[in-house]
């Protein structure tokens, strides 16, 4: 939403969203299982529950094993392994995980491990099956299911071409042809099948077709391959054995009814092969007398996706390949490795899958919803401890202990058998940087520390800051305090006022240097590539910041040296204990959990998710830009509550003249502009602009800028700002929306009753949250006056003037 083209795709993808995403607010809840995890009602659910005979229920999950589990299949085993806790009250375990390894080309041992690893992650030691389920255990039986269909004249052996066979197959519009083999008798068949199967064909050289329909509607049923030939690969499980290998769509439903699978539930791209894996099970138990322990029931529902983020093995495979991230486990992929180590809890991951429901509708979810998540549940688990991310020295000058004193903390603050820790407090501690506002007039609400002012060290003394010591560039590196002995503990003497600021800190000789990684959305984009075609254009360059030199208090390190003990004698005795198992809530600062490239010489956190979100969903209480730095918002633990600009006082609009337009070399929808910004230089602006208004007609024309938005590569060129556009009734363009008339280029404009306080640059995702809100509530009344969603008009900041539009009554885009 940077510029106009991408902002009014993001206003139709929204509008659709709204139409298609399923409801989030949970339906009626089901039931609250064991595990804490409450299952809403859904279709299949339902389906499950009428069926005619209560018999227990056997599900499964059945991953390939050639990529990393991610999000996506996290919904998948959660509605599995879900059911299984829902409808099998007698509390055995009927869900099964079954690699479906059928293509030795692309799969192997070490994805198999992952995925071991993390589905039991997900679903905890005791639901986890004792036995890994593998397609490839059964592939005699499969081998025999295709000789009985060879020899009731259901399969034949085929020597076309990949080419040749896509030639034969026919289109969505017109039917398919039959091969020139399709008529060969079986014994024929049967004994090329078994020539294959010897090695005696090269790979590639036969198939073996599924004899069924050429002209059916359904192109999986124009005879599709059920076998092929790798001679010369190596199965992970079976070694050399075979040189023939089923297709999925032969071995997925036999492999499901060898295991006596009631209800084979998948993602809906597997709709349309129902009726063929239906056709293989009802061919061979009725023309060639096999029989299976079930007869499964297929039930499609709609993947997951996610916002900002990828959920496709082959594009996390890309990522990992090409070195994009560290790794399958770097903490900003959505693979289980990497939330994992990031920090998220399986009891997150379950409540978000559960939340999120199951429906056949497709829905684009905002990584937000699992961070929300992520915070409900770490509020309950998180122990809570003091950071300071950015250290500023303070010392007491009052303070005459030589040692230190110990405060007395609760480890959680609503759950006492947390138990307490020990804070130790001294002459000299640190507070962090940007509790500290160094200057005259501090931002309106800021209540923290300020020459000459007071603060409340959390759970400590009242401090007053008497000096600002300043390196030789004026920077403050050290505040010169006294301190209140009244106040300990929290205490306000009475007859005297409450000090409102309240701040985290640490001892400066007890803490604890350790490193800690800030992360941010891995892509930029909510749809990664939906700009330009290739997802990797739009990979977020800030996605982490490591910060080292920041301090934690030391019961963070005892507890951390414990863990790393136990990471470490579980990993030999195979127990599930992983880093970021051990996981706080740093306060003011946001939950945090140990990262595995810890070591006892040094610690690194991550951060799993801010304390509050700051994506979105609170109108104020906003991260301010400033300086390219984002100050911390107080309030998280109980500090500050600084008063900060409300969304649309952030934005700047500004009167703006563009000067030339031209066509964009790479995209016809956009055009390249000058836009004078009353700046020194030119502003270049790429709007999607080329199908509504030429060259010239733009050229010298008066429009309304944003420009405070973090500058955007469109199409490779770089844009500086977005103009506005206003629909017409009808939702098309209808053409720019003009400041005032006789604005000067450069005027701000500013919404009545507000005032108008510009971040520096709208970069952090809070702030482009803040823009979207405001964005999204413009709007032009029936007087072709501009308005925001809480009807305050847009005028200029000058002269008071409206900014209006010749449309009236239309949306801004
Ligand atoms: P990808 O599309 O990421 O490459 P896949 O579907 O090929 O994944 P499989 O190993 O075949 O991966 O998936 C195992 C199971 O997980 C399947 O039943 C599949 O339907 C389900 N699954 C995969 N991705 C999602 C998703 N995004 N949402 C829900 N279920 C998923
Ligand atoms: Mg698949």
């Amino acid at each position: 939403m940077k510029a106009s083209l991408p902002r009014h795709l993001l206003l139709s993808t929204l509008l659709a969203l709204a139409l298609l995403h399923p409801a989030l607010p949970l339906t009626v809840p089901s039931k609250t299982t064991k595990t804490g995890v409450t299952y809403p009602t859904n279709f299949i659910s339902k389906i499950i529950a009428d069926r005619p005979d209560p018999t227990p229920v056997c599900m499964r999950f059945p991953p390939e094993p050639n990529g990393f589990l991610h999000i996506g299949h996290a919904k998948s085993i959660c509605v599995n392994f879900g059911l299984n806790e829902q409808f099998n009250e007698d509390g055995v375990m009927r869900t099964n995980v079954r690699m479906d390894d059928t293509n030795p080309l692309k799969e192997s041992p070490f994805y198999v491990d992952s995925i071991t690893k993390d589905t039991r992650w997900l679903i905890g030691k005791a639901a986890f099956p004792n036995k890994i389920m593998s397609t490839s255990s059964y592939f005699d039986e499969i081998y025999s299911c295709a000789e009985k269909l060879i020899s009731n004249g259901l399969a034949y052996v085929d020597d076309l071409s990949p080419d040749e066979m896509r030639e034969l197959r026919g289109t969505l519009t017109s039917p398919g042809h039959n091969s020139p083999n399709r008529d060969k008798i079986p014994t024929e068949n049967l004994r090329l099948f078994q020539e294959m199967t010897r090695g005696e064909h090269p790979t590639g050289s036969l198939t073996l077709r599924a004899k069924i329909d050429m002209s059916s509607p359904n192109l999986n049923l124009r005879d599709p391959v059920i076998y092929r030939i790798l001679t010369n690969t190596t199965h992970h499980n079976t070694g050399d054995k075979w040189n023939v290998y089923p297709m999925y769509d032969f071995s997925h439903p036999i492999s499901d009814a060898i295991e006596g699978i009631t209800h084979s539930l998948c993602t809906l791209e597997f709709e349309d092969h129902r009726v063929l894996y239906d056709w293989v099970l009802d061919s061979l138990t009725q023309s060639c007398g096999h029989s299976f322990p079930t007869r499964p029931r297929q039930i499609e529902f709609s993947r997951l996706n996610l916002k900002y983020t990828v959920l496709s093995k082959r594009k996390l495979i890309q990522l990992v390949e090409q070195n994009h991230v560290e790794g399958w486990d770097d903490p900003r992929l959505p693979t289980l490795s990497g939330v994992r180590r990031r920090g998220f809890q399986p009891l997150a991951l379950k409540t978000f899958c559960s939340r999120i429901g199951v429906s056949k509708t497709d829905s684009n979810i905002d990584f937000a919803e699992l961070e929300n998540v992520a915070r409900e549940t770490m509020d309950k688990t998180a122990r809570r401890a003091f950071v300071v991310v950015e250290p500023l020295k303070v010392t007491l000058t009052n303070y005459g202990l030589d040692g230190e004193e110990d405060f007395n903390m609760a480890r959680h603050p609503k759950d006492e058998s947390f138990g307490e820790r020990k804070v130790p407090f001294g002459k000299h501690i640190y507070i962090e940087e940007s509790d500290f506002f160094d200057g005259e007039n501090p931002p309106k609400g800021f209540k923290r520390l300020v020459a000459g002012g007071k603060v409340r060290l959390r759970n400590a003394y009242v401090i007053t800051c008497q000096e600002v010591v300043r390196d030789e560039n004026n920077k403050p590196i050290e505040l010169m305090c006294t301190y209140d002995d009244r106040t300990g503990n929290g205490v306000t003497p009475e007859g005297e006022k409450r000090v409102q600021g309240i701040v985290q800190w640490v001892s400066s000789s007890s803490s604890v240097t350790c490193d800690v990684a800030q992360y941010d959305r891995l892509f930029k984009a909510e749809l990664p590539g939906s700009a330009t075609g290739d997802f990797l254009d739009d990979i977020n360059p800030d996605s982490v910041s490591i910060i080292s030199g920041a301090r934690c208090e030391p019961s963070v390190q005892a507890d951390c040296l414990e863990h790393l003990d136990a990471v470490e004698n579980a990993e030999g005795g195979g127990a599930d204990v992983y880093h970021g198992d051990l996981h706080y809530q740093f306060e003011r600062q946001g939950y945090y959990a140990l990262d595995s490239s810890s070591s006892r010489e040094k610690l690194v956190f991550n951060r799993v998710v801010t304390l509050r979100d700051t994506w979105g969903g609170e109108a104020a209480g906003k991260a301010k830009q400033e300086g390219g730095k984002e100050r911390k918002r107080g309030g998280g633990g109980g500090g500050g509550g600084d008063e900060v600009a409300k969304d649309i006082e952030r934005v700047s609009f500004v009167a703006a003249q563009i000067k030339s337009a031209e066509q964009h070399p790479d995209a016809e929808a956009l055009l390249i502009c000058k836009v004078d910004v009353g700046e020194e230089e030119d502003r270049v602006v790429v709007a999607g602009l080329a199908a509504h208004m030429s060259c010239e007609e733009l050229t010298g024309k008066m429009a309304i800028c944003v420009a405070n938005l973090k500058p955007s590569k469109m199409r490779g060129v770089e844009s500086q700002g977005m103009l506005l556009g206003v629909e017409d009734g009808g939702g098309d363009f209808g053409g720019l929306l003009e400041p005032p008339e006789g604005a000067g280029v450069g005027e701000v404009m500013k919404f009545e009753g507000f005032e108008n306080k510009p971040d520096t640059m709208m970069k952090s995702k809070g702030a482009v949250k803040a823009f979207e809100r405001v964005v999204e509530g413009l709007r032009v009344n029936r007087e072709g006056g501009c308005e925001s969603g809480e009807q305050a008009a847009f005028v200029s900041a000058t002269t008071g003037a409206a900014v209006t539009s010749k449309i009236k009554g239309g949306n801004i885009r």
